[in-house]
């Protein structure tokens, strides 16, 4: 069965902290036409759907309610945002195994109604849980994008910007690889109005390059530290991704997409900057890296292919590839 899809609508499934904040923000920003919201704890779905409508005279005319998978499978987009998040000291990795049946219990529903639309992850450890979701779809690989890189690339800019006294949209620079203890900064391809970053910023106005990156590694612990969850950071990050797919845009998102031989590296999901648009990923891009990012990178793509191994031998088989464009 396959089902027609609305472009314009957009499912979220799970509706904790970052699946309602990212309904929010999609509303506030008039992202999509339709938000169906689901839950496996419907009433906790039905509630912010109707809170959030509630919201929507003072947001954009945006319809939105609670829903089930044959709802979301004629959505454009579905987030996946189900699951646990990190407890304090836990790493992104170590939710893999709790995760992983949520995940694959979500595709099997929407496979199951025809859905053929693009899948967004953002559930930890998002790398491997959007290949785990691409292998057990059996989607093309250009559909099933997990929101990877973007935040902590959003965190790398505004601490930058902060640090050089330049707005932060106007920072070019990615964190790449996994979203977790293992990514790296591309400081090869950072830059200022065209200037290298590590040019550009004068005497004492950057901490040495290894302390940003543990900055950014740190900033989801320390939040959640004192805050318990993340939120307002990726669901801002999730609406930008909608709106690059949605609008056709075109534009480049630090997405977590399947490696296809790119730095030699291939089989394995991770944060590269791709072109995003209606298709979902477009092309990934090979930027320049020097031969520590290089390595580095190749290190990251280890860690996600070691976490990924470790589940396929304990857990029930993942469905091999169906297809791949
Ligand atoms: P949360 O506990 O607040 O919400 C999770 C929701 O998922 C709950 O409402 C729960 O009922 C629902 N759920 C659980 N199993 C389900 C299922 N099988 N079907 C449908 N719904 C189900 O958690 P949160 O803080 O919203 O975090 C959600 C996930 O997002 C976590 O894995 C967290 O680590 C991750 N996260 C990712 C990023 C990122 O950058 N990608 C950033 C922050 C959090």
């Amino acid at each position: 069965m396959t089902r027609e899809t609305v472009p314009d609508s957009i499912a979220i499934i799970g509706c904790g902290h970052v699946g309602s904040t990212s309904a929010y923000a999609l509303m506030l920003r008039g992202v999509a036409r339709d938000l169906v919201l689901l839950d496996a704890n419907h009433a906790v779905a039905e509630a912010e759907a109707m809170d959030l409508q509630h919201a929507v005279p003072m947001g954009r005319p945006v319809r939105i309610r609670a829903g089930d998978y044959g709802d979301a499978a004629r959505a454009g987009i579905v987030i996946i945002a189900a699951g646990v998040g990190g407890k304090p000291g836990e790493s992104r990795l170590e939710l893999l195994e709790r995760n992983i049946d949520v995940v694959r219990e979500c595709m099997t529903a929407l496979s199951a109604e025809g859905f053929m639309g693009i899948v967004l992850m953002a559930t930890n450890p998002v790398d491997a849980l959007a290949q785990v979701a691409y292998e057990q779809s059996g989607f093309p690989a250009s559909r099933v994008i997990g929101s990877g890189t973007v935040l902590d690339s959003a965190r790398l800019r505004a601490m930058l910007g902060e640090d050089l006294g330049v707005e932060a949209r106007s920072i070019h620079a990615y964190v790449i690889g996994e979203h977790g203890d293992s990514e790296i900064i591309a400081w090869s391809s950072a830059s200022v109005a065209g200037v290298p970053l590590l040019q550009y910023a004068r005497d004492g106005q950057l901490a040495d390059p290894g302390a940003v990156l543990q900055r950014v590694r740190q900033a989801a612990p320390d939040i959640i530290r004192s805050k318990g969850f993340t939120s307002f950071a990726i669901a801002s990050c999730v609406t930008r991704i909608c709106e690059a797919i949605i609008r056709d845009e075109h534009t480049i998102l630090p997405v977590s997409t399947l490696l296809t031989g790119q730095y030699g590296i291939s089989g394995v999901y991770l944060s590269l900057p791709c072109v995003v648009g209606r298709g979902g990923v477009e092309r990934v891009i090979d930027i320049p890296l020097d031969a520590a990012e290089h390595a580095g990178l190749h290190e990251s793509a280890g860690v996600l292919q070691r976490a990924l191994q470790s589940v396929r031998h304990s857990s029930t088989e993942i469905r091999p590839q169906q297809k791949m464009t």
